[in-house]
Formats: C-alpha cells, sequence, structure tokens
C-alpha cells in the first residue's frame, strides 16, 4: 500500500554555512527518503533557511548589510552543499517569507482564541545605548557565587552555577559594554502549562512511536517538572529592534524566532505546492487538503539540543491552532557527530568541513555510506574517526562491493560477450537474496541504517567467498568448464545487483550508473528491481576510487585560524587563549552562532597590557591526565603559593623533562573548571608553522614569583 508522507530536516539558522552536524542529519533524512521513494511511497521533503533572531539581526548590522542580504547571501551557499552530498530536498524556503507571514500569525491567532496566549509585564535588561532589550547571551558580569569575572547571564563557566542575569555583580553589555538597566515591557506567552497542552502531551508522548522511548522519557521529565522546578510557560515575543515577524494587533512586538522557525516547516511546503513542483511530482491537491488529509504523515528529524521544542512547544502549538494543522506523525531524534570522540555541537560548528570535503575531491558517497554505517535509531552520538572512516570505505565500498563486479563481468564480457546464463541452482541463491532483501528492508524502516549496511555487506562476504571459492579464473583457462564459468560471474553479477538496489538510498549515483550503464535497466530503481535476475552486462566502467589516507589528513588539518578559535572553547587552558578572548568585543551571538572569525588582536594600551600579572613559575611537578589527549597536569610554584594548572603541551613534551625548570605563567586568570579539574592559569608558549608548542622559559638568574613586565 502506498503511503504520503511530508518530511523535514531541522532548520538551519542563517547565519553562516552548513556544518557537518547538518550535513550528516540531511544525510539521515535523504536515506530515509530515497528508501521510501523505492518501496514505492509518495515523499515530500523539504528545507529551509531559518532566518530570524537578534543574531543574524546583529551579525548583518556588525557586517553593515541588511538582515535580509546576509540571508540571502547564506542561502546562495545551501546548493552547493546540498548537491554535492547528494541531498535531495524536494524544495528549499526560508522562514522570511510570506507564507511564513501567514501561517504564524494565523497559528497565533487560532491559539489566542483558544485561550492560550496570555501577555504579562516582564522585567528585564535594557542596553541604553544600543536602544535594545538584551537577551542572556549578551549580558555579562561577575558571577554572583563565586566572583569570577566576565561570565554570561545565564551560568558560570567556572562553577557552574545557575541564576538569572540581574544576579550578575557589575553587568555590561557584550554589544557595547554599557552597564544595562531594568526595564518593563509586556510579553506574550504561549500557556503550555495549561491542563490541556499537558494532557495532550502525556497522551501524544504515549503513544508508541512518535518519538523515541528516550525522549519520549527526556520530555515527560520536563512536562512534569521536576521537583522546585514547574513546567514553565513559553515567552514567545521580543520587543523591536529585532528581525521577526510582527505579532498581530500588537506594534513593536515580534515572535521570537523559535515560534516561527518550526512553522517554517509548513511554510516550505506550502511554497513547494503553490509552486507547482509537487504536481509534477504527483501531488495534485492544495497544501490545506494535503495536510488534513488522515493518511498523510508528518515526520520531522532533529538533532538531541532541540527535542524541547519539537517534542512539547510544537506539538501542542498544532494540536490547538487545529485543523488544517495535523500534529506530527514522527519525530525523530539523532545524536551528535564528535571527531575522533572529541565532542562538537550543531551550534558550535567546529570539526570537519563539508566544504572542505567537497573541495579535496573526496567523494560524497564514501560519507554517505560511514554516516549510515554507524546510525542507528537511537539517540546516541555518532564519532567520526578518520582510520575508521579509511578502513570501511576501502574494505567494504571497495572490497566487498565494486571489485565483485568488476571482477565478474570482465569474465563475462569477455568470454560471452556479455550474456548472463544462469546454471541449474540459481532458486537457493535467490531465496538467499530474497531473505536480505526483506532483512534490510526492515532495518531501513526502522532508521537502523547500521544494521541494514551490516547485514548488506555479510551477503557481499558470501558472493565473494562463493567467487573466490569457484575460482572463475582457474575456469577462465579450460574450454571444457565454460558453463561453470559463466554460471560463477553470473551468480556474483546477480548478487551485486542485489547489493545495488539495497544501497541505493545511500549511494545513489553509485547505484545509478550500475543501473543505467552496468544493466541497462530503467531508472528510478525500485526496491523489486533487486531480485530480477540480470540477463545482460556491459562492459565494466569503473565506478568508485578507494579512500587515501592523505585526503583525510588534509580534511582533518584545520586552516591556521580555525584551531585558535577552536582551541580555548574545546581544550581548556591551551595556549591561544589570550587572543581568543580578545575576540569577545565583537558581537558573539548566542546558542545558534557559528565562532567568530579570527581576527588578529586590537592595539592595546600599555594600562591593559599591565592588568596581565605575568610570574616566572618553577614546574613543581608534572604529570599525565588520565583520559586526556592534549593536556598534561603542572603543578607551578610561584615562591609563596603552588597552582595547578592543565597545559594542552602533552604533544610536545615528555612530563618527568619538564620538572624543575622555569617557565612564565598568567597568574590572574579566573581559574577554569575543567572535565579533570580546576585550572588556576596559564602557562605561555609559542607555535606556529614550525611546530610546537614550545614552552617560554626566563634567562638563569629569575626566581619563582619574579613579576615579569
Ligand atoms: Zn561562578
Amino acid at each position: 500500500m502506498s503511503e504520503t508522507f511530508f518530511v523535514t530536516a531541522a532548520l538551519p539558522y542563517a547565519n553562516g554555512p552548513f556544518h557537518i552536524g547538518h550535513i550528516m542529519e540531511y544525510i539521515q533524512a535523504d536515506i530515509w527518503v530515497r528508501f521510501q521513494r523505492m518501496q514505492g511511497h509518495r515523499v515530500h521533503f523539504v528545507g529551509a533557511d531559518d532566518a530570524h533572531g537578534a543574531p543574524i539581526m546583529l551579525k548583518a548590522e556588525a557586517e553593515g548589510v541588511s538582515p535580509r542580504e546576509l540571508v540571502a547571501r547564506i542561502a546562495a551557499g545551501r546548493p552547493r552543499y546540498l548537491e554535492g552530498f547528494r541531498i535531495g530536498f524536494d524544495h528549499w524556503h526560508s522562514t522570511d517569507s510570506p507564507e511564513n507571514v501567514a501561517l504564524s500569525q494565523d497559528v497565533y491567532r487560532r491559539l489566542k482564541g483558544a485561550g492560550l496566549i496570555y501577555s504579562k509585564p516582564i522585567e528585564q535588561f535594557y542596553d541604553p545605548v544600543k536602544g535594545m532589550f538584551l537577551a542572556d547571551r549578551y549580558i555579562k558580569g561577575e558571577c554572583p557565587k563565586c566572583r569570577a569575572k566576565d561570565q554570561y547571564g545565564d551560568a558560570c563557566e567556572v562553577c557552574s552555577s545557575v541564576y538569572s542575569p540581574t544576579q550578575l555583580i557589575e553587568p555590561y553589555s557584550v554589544l557595547t559594554g554599557a552597564r544595562p538597566v531594568l526595564r518593563t515591557s509586556d510579553h506574550f506567552f504561549f500557556r503550555l502549562s495549561d491542563p490541556r497542552c499537558v494532557e495532550f502531551l502525556h497522551e501524544w508522548l504515549g503513544q508508541p512511536g512518535h518519538v523515541q522511548p528516550q525522549v519520549a522519557n527526556k520530555a515527560r521529565e520536563w512536562l512534569s517538572g521536576n521537583g522546585d522546578q514547574a513546567l514553565s510557560d513559553w515567552d514567545i515575543s521580543r520587543d523591536a529592534p529585532y528581525f521577526g515577524i510582527p505579532i498581530p494587533d500588537a506594534p513593536g512586538k515580534y515572535f521570537y524566532v523559535w515560534l516561527d522557525a518550526p512553522i517554517g516547516y509548513l511554510a516550505s511546503l506550502k511554497s513547494y505546492f503553490d509552486s507547482g513542483k509537487a504536481r509534477a511530482g504527483g501531488e495534485p491537491r492544495a497544501f490545506e487538503a494535503f495536510l488534513t488529509d488522515p493518511d498523510t504523515r508528518q515526520i520531522h528529524f532533529i538533532g538531541k539540543d532541540i527535542i524541547y521544542f519539537h517534542t512539547l512547544f510544537w506539538p501542542a502549538m498544532l494540536k490547538f491552532a487545529g485543523p488544517p494543522y495535523k500534529v506530527p506523525d514522527n519525530v525523530h531524534v539523532h545524536g551528535f557527530i564528535t571527531v575522533s570522540g572529541e565532542k562538537m555541537s550543531k551550534s558550535r560548528g567546529t570539526g570537519i568541513s563539508p566544504l572542505r570535503y567537497l573541495e579535496l575531491g573526496m567523494n560524497p558517497e564514501w560519507l554517505r555510506y560511514y554516516i549510515a554505517a554507524k546510525l542507528n535509531a537511537n539517540v546516541e552520538d555518532l564519532d567520526f574517526n578518520p582510520d575508521d572512516f579509511v578502513a570501511r570505505v576501502n574494505s567494504d565500498l571497495i572490497g566487498k562491493y565494486v571489485n565483485i563486479a568488476s571482477r565478474a563481468a570482465s569474465f563475462i564480457t569477455r568470454h560471452f560477450q556479455g550474456a548472463i546464463e544462469y546454471g541449474p541452482d540459481l532458486d537457493a541463491l535467490a531465496r538467499q537474496a530474497q531473505q536480505v532483501s526483506e532483512q534490510v528492508r526492515a532495518s531501513y524502516q526502522g532508521r537502523e541504517f547500521g544494521r541494514a549496511m551490516r547485514e548488506t555487506m555479510a551477503f557481499a562476504d558470501r558472493l565473494n567467498q562463493e567467487f573466490d571459492a569457484r575460482k572463475p579464473w582457474v575456469l577462465a583457462k579450460d574450454p571444457a568448464r565454460r558453463g561453470q564459468l559463466q554460471d560463477s560471474c553470473a551468480r556474483a553479477l546477480y548478487g551485486f545487483k542485489v547489493l545495488t538496489v539495497l544501497l541505493a538510498p545511500v549511494l545513489p549515483d553509485v547505484a545509478e550508473r550500475v543501473a543505467r550503464e552496468l544493466f541497462g535497466l530503467e531508472l528510478p530503481l525500485r526496491w523489486q528491481d533487486a531480485l530480477e535476475p540480470p540477463r545482460r552486462v556491459n562492459p565494466y566502467r569503473h565506478l568508485m576510487t578507494r579512500v587515501e589516507p592523505k585526503q583525510l589528513d588534509a580534511l582533518l588539518e584545520p586552516p591556521a585560524e580555525a584551531a585558535a578559535e577552536s582551541a580555548p572553547a574545546q581544550k581548556g587552558p591551551a595556549i591561544g587563549q589570550a587572543a581568543a578572548s580578545a575576540a569577545q568585543g565583537g558581537v558573539q551571538a548566542p546558542a545558534k552562532a557559528v565562532p567568530p572569525q579570527a581576527q588578529a588582536p586590537p592595539a592595546l594600551s600599555i594600562d591593559e597590557f599591565k592588568k596581565v600579572d605575568l610570574r616566572v613559575a618553577r614546574i613543581a611537578a608534572a604529570e599525565q591526565v588520565a583520559g586526556a589527549d592534549k593536556l598534561l597536569k603542572l603543578t607551578l610554584d610561584l615562591g609563596t603559593e603552588t597552582r595547578t594548572v592543565f597545559a594542552g603541551i602533552k604533544s610536545a613534551y615528555e612530563p618527568a623533562t619538564l620538572v624543575g625548570r622555569l617557565t612564565v605563567m598568567v597568574a590572574n586568570l579566573a581559574p577554569r573548571k575543567m572535565k579533570f579539574g580546576l585550572s588556576e592559569g596559564m602557562v605561555l608558549a609559542a607555535s606556529g608553522e614550525a611546530g610546537g608548542p614550545y614552552l617560554l622559559s626566563p634567562d638563569s638568574g629569575a626566581t619563582p614569583g619574579m613579576r615579569i613586565s
């Protein structure tokens, strides 16, 4: 029975290019979409740029362009990535669009009509110089608990305490440095705590299949409020100046970007339907009729960082807005992607650059395969490991899959003019093929892509073993055994065709070439094409090359400035922290931002420099840190006291060689809480193209504790 799906992936924030986290999610969704189409289902797969909000407004302002110009520039770069990785959205739109304005205002009016919107005055910090209210991330000050300086308005990175920005000591605006003042303004709220919402969400979360069990548990925890923290209503408004959608009948008020962002899924679908492209794809209905059809299934792929929005606000908004809006049928949540075990969040956007991957000429289907091989249906992080990548691509795709075709096809074209004929025992192989095809279908259906790849490769192993056991290269020398030669190669090619269909959602290009060039099949490939034994094969043409380890080296070698900016955020008090902190004067957007461009440090007055307390220190002890790749734990003697510092110098120094030597430390750096303990300063070292880090040393005669000026 043919089904109809409306599928989305999370909308990327339009203040920067895609990073590897986006690409992983899109590949996951794209594989699932291609698989469903091969089953004969109708799928509409849409995306859009998430274009609104203060970070985009401020970034545009800093660049001297309008927010729309900034968003348009980012949007212009999208196709390169999407086409590059064979991600086949049917339509790409923007939340800054007439469709989204109309839909967002409509949803709001309906929620208001349902009694789920109210307004109340709230007190918030306001930057009198900039003339705008400040989100927590735009306010810094001293932590009220530990008094660490330069902490953000919501939480302290040193002592991890959480507070409200009004509790900060000596607060200042990150935008202008001005002291913010408290001002009152009316905000609009969505009444998530309404018993109707709570009851509906419990029911929705309780129905199997809507979300993964671990996601339902998390959402229920929030819904029940944990302990002292009751379920809060949702503040959905922001005051001008704001780049967003105006709230009807409320001058100067805009929807918070997170209200109109998910509605952007629907805006993109509507724009797609209105454009007529959907009709070309066999969808004759209008947007409203499509959504209200009980057979339409609405499916969202998202990352674990936005569960709250997609499993509480979003279903409740849709439910109480009423038809034609429909509640999601599935929200599929995935984990983050890490690189060699290092944490990397979607919002920080560090790690592997997808653009660099494409620029290096690396095959997009290698990455698609690798990601598929590591994905399952749980909310687990996926680790990109370069050695593993090389091993899997070369051993699976080249060694097990592509090679079997090149070997078998050349015998058939050379000795039999391309005619494939089978011996008497084809049935057993056909039954095996049928069985593996059913297994793999079930795995794809359940988003167990890793299992689908393992099952597929296990079948490839069997084919290769049989082919090797029959020794066609020996058979080819004996004219009396031509029949056996033809049968052996025919069986291998039949198996290869099965493998091609099973891998087609993951390797669309290779599958299309195999179908068209090698077997002369009609496109697009359908799942049931797997089982039809091929009767002819054309001369084999090269399908895929091996990946070289040096390509991975080139991919992972960070551009110099990117290395500098990612160092402090991820590796604690490593070298380069001072330079990176200097960039904090610029506008740093909150959660959704990409890191600021590294820049040359600005000029510094002597008074500013004097604030840095540099001291001669003796390394009293140096130890390895269990579980740390880059850090050594140093105990530094300052004459009158000792300090513990975690330094990113493990790559260059054996701990034992450091003990007793003198170096230079920043003695008044705010202590920093790290995974391995508290770091109370930093040591200075040089690094550059010639390597490093090289620890600094004072000339002989200096003693621990001496001030450096
Ligand atoms: Zn603190």
